[in-house]
């Protein structure tokens, strides 16, 4: 049977701020998030599953993403618990903003790693997460930079972006 990629896109607003930077990004700021999720498997051959000729259902597909990332991150600021930048997120917190802690330095490159964990962890068998590919805003004019995630190694595709590979 033919592996099958399915891809759902998704958007969302998170915010953050990179302790110890040297750059803009050492400040509380935002992006605007594109994320495309793509998941492998084979079409369901037993007659009697409802899902009967599916990989997987897309609503069940954005229900996990949703779930997992969408719900959470968007609107949230994402600070590392690791560094003094506890004590802002606890001010924050307190006067009822949405913050989320982390224990990681909260790059792009590391959220989208976060993420994929996030998906994997709610995936039915047989369905495996391919790649996860992230656009976000860097600047007012509405540039965006891309991370990809990737499951399998596709060398022509390291000039283009940063990968992250994961062996399944
Ligand atoms: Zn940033």
């Amino acid at each position: 049977m033919s592996k099958i990629r399915i891809t759902k896109q998704f958007s969302f607003e998170t915010g953050h701020a990179l302790y110890g930077y040297d750059g803009k990004c050492k400040n509380v700021h935002g992006h605007s998030y594109k994320l495309s999720v793509t998941v492998i498997g084979t079409p369901i051959t037993n007659r009697n599953d409802v899902k009967f000729g599916m990989v997987i259902d897309f609503t069940d597909l954005k229900k996990i993403v949703k779930e997992e990332i969408v719900d959470q991150f968007d609107h949230a600021t994402v600070f590392n618990e690791t560094t003094p930048h506890i004590e802002l997120a606890k001010e924050l917190k307190d006067r009822g903003h949405h913050v989320i802690l982390v224990d990681y330095q909260p790059t792009s490159e590391n959220m989208v790693v976060d993420f994929s964990k996030r998906i994997m962890g709610r995936l039915p068998d047989g369905i495996k997460l391919f790649s996860l590919k992230s656009l976000y805003s860097t600047n007012i004019t509405h540039n965006y930079r891309i991370i990809i995630y990737l499951s399998y190694t596709i060398p022509c595709l390291i000039y283009l972006y940063i990968i992250l590979i994961f062996n399944i």
